[in-house]
């Protein structure tokens, strides 16, 4: 054979193998097809998708890359949370093999959640608390943490039955400024001394006291689902302590950037903080509250 004919055969060779793999990929993408489910496919800012398919091993959106976890007797499970800053508008929601070939896409529409505004009227020492040393670092580690294991199920329970002072979402001013900042959470009234209960099971990450979040305590539920209590009068479970839904963790207080008693808490979902609406049936607005339920 020439060197001409081999390098031709060589060629023909390699086209043949590309357009196999392009076959077996085709087929491999049209088996999968059908087998992914995203919801809701129109979701609100601060909201989360829900999905759940054999053979992604991840998701991802705007930037954003979420995992699935294997589930017993169910498809595989992954959240991706949508930012309250999110833009509206429509965006690509891509399932990835381990490979991160994309197996399927699936349009999402962002709807404007019409978030409301919120004066917080502040004395001068609660304004010019600054966090503790590495306050908003063990936060933010916190929040990187996604635990393996799922320790929660589909409805997550209150933590106190108090009604809500301040919904999730609102965007923040302070003494009439805007602070840029949006209510990352949901404050709910409660005498100082109320106990607060896990909202779903999970190991406790943080139990400390700290400058702005006051009494804090932080537990992972596992598979990207977290939850913070702050402002807390006393703590009542340690780091590395496993709860169930349901067990004490710790006392309404006012500690912390806090005006008066009540409790913050909030949902966060691998890493971003969430409309709790989705997780819980919301207890009412306080009867003197400007808000009026959501
Ligand atoms: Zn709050």
């Amino acid at each position: 054979m020439g060197v001409e004919k081999l390098r031709r055969f060589g060629n023909l060779i390699a086209t043949m193998l590309m357009r196999w793999r392009l076959l077996l990929h085709l087929a491999a993408a049209s088996v999968f097809a059908q087998s992914f489910a995203v919801t809701p496919q129109k979701i609100s800012q601060g909201e989360v998708l829900r999905i759940e398919g054999e053979g992604a091993e991840t998701a991802r959106m705007n930037g954003r890359t979420i995992r699935l976890f294997p589930q017993p007797g169910a498809r595989p499970l992954g959240l991706m949370p949508v930012p309250v800053i999110t833009k509206p508008g429509v965006y690509q929601l891509e399932l990835l093999d381990q490979q991160e070939t994309v197996l399927q896409s699936f349009s999402i529409t962002v709807l404007n959640a019409h978030y409301a505004k919120e004066n917080i009227l502040m004395g001068r020492s609660v304004a010019a608390l600054k966090p503790s040393p590495g306050e908003q670092e063990t936060v933010t580690a916190f929040q990187n943490e996604v635990l393996p294991e799922r320790y929660w199920n589909d409805h997550i329970q209150l933590p106190i039955p108090g009604c809500v002072t301040s919904p999730f979402g609102v965007r923040r001013f302070r003494n009439g400024k805007p602070t840029g900042n949006f209510h990352a959470g949901l404050d709910q009234r409660g005498a100082v001394g109320t106990p607060i209960q896990a909202v779903a099971g999970g190991v406790v990450k943080i139990a400390r006291d700290f400058n702005l979040h006051g009494g804090t305590i932080a537990i992972d539920h596992g598979q990207g689902l977290q939850s913070i209590y702050l402002h807390m009068s006393k703590l009542a479970a340690r780091e590395g302590d496993s709860v169930k839904a349901g067990d004490i963790i710790g006392y309404v207080g006012s500690t912390g950037r806090a005006t008066g008693p009540h409790l913050h808490w909030a949902i966060y979902v691998n890493g971003v903080a969430v409309n709790p609406r989705q997780w819980v049936n919301l207890p009412p607005p306080c009867g003197n509250s400007r808000y009026k339920g959501q």
